[in-house]
């Protein structure tokens, strides 16, 4: 990773006290280092239809067991960028190529494109001059807040399709180990934010950081809420793709399989 072009990118949404009120022109010197070396991007115009026909080329290339790979490699390194391929690729792997609205959605709570909304991706019919920068922050700073967004899906299996490298070390498999016995371990009612609490100890990270790992698992399937009755009301309104989730729930261990079977 070139340290100055993430710097330039921190810089331009962040500072030592949060979020800047407006971030750095997207222009100058700095911008065209930081875009150079794939950082930073001019703002994009692309439709739905295309982005969906490029993940389907994408998906050609990336696979499972790449992405799964990338997100043990990222546990020991802290390389968080690479961990939302893994909740990218899950949810739009099955995405059939599709154009916007071809079937609409009867009752849509993520798209109105019916094909989208079943995947639970949250999708437009068109994007114009869309900023790509603050995307890329999130995902560079924490591993990426918007991650079932098409446009997020998209521009992260695309940067990462330029990645390579992902060395699964004896300490990316312990730790993901203890990430699947803390799930076991969790009392039945535990919620999601207990469960983060519980990797604390278990992985190197922020809190921020064990939130998106928490989401990203849940777009993937592994920690999936069943259809039992619910032991607390109203889910966690802290978790979107986990907000159900509650301890006697567990984890998949078909995706469990399906993802890092070769790591365990
Ligand atoms: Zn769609």
């Amino acid at each position: 990773m070139d340290n100055k072009a993430k710097k330039i990118l921190m810089n331009t949404f962040w500072t030592s006290s949060g979020w800047k009120s407006s971030p750095a022109a997207f222009t100058g010197e700095d911008f065209d280092y930081a875009k150079s070396k794939g950082f930073m991007f001019d703002p994009v115009t692309i439709t739905h239809d295309e982005i969906v026909l490029r993940l389907h080329e994408l998906h050609q290339t990336i696979t499972k067991e790449r992405v799964a790979a990338a997100f043990l490699h990222s546990l020991s390194t802290k390389k968080v960028h690479l961990r939302s391929a893994l909740s990218s690729w899950a949810l739009t792997s099955a995405l059939p190529v599709h154009t916007y609205g071809e079937r609409s959605s009867a009752r849509p709570n993520h798209s109105s494109c019916r094909d989208c909304n079943f995947h639970r991706l949250m999708s437009d019919r068109e994007y114009i001059n869309q900023d790509l920068n603050v995307l890329n922050f999130e995902r560079v700073k924490w591993g990426g807040i918007r991650l079932n967004w098409l446009l997020y899906c998209w521009m992260d299996l695309e940067l990462f399709s330029k990645e390579e490298g992902f060395e699964v070390t004896t300490e990316d498999a312990a730790i993901l180990s203890g990430m699947l016995e803390a799930i076991r371990d969790c009392a039945d009612h535990e919620s999601a934010r207990m469960l983060e609490k519980r990797w604390k100890e278990v992985i190197p990270s922020s809190k921020n950081e064990r939130d998106v790992i928490m989401e990203i698992w849940g777009y993937a399937g592994l920690p999936v809420p069943r259809d039992t009755p619910r032991k607390r009301r109203g889910g966690s309104h802290d978790f979107n793709s986990v907000a159900e989730w509650q301890g006697d729930d567990g984890y998949s261990q078909e995706a469990v399989e399906l993802y890092f079977g070769a790591f365990l």
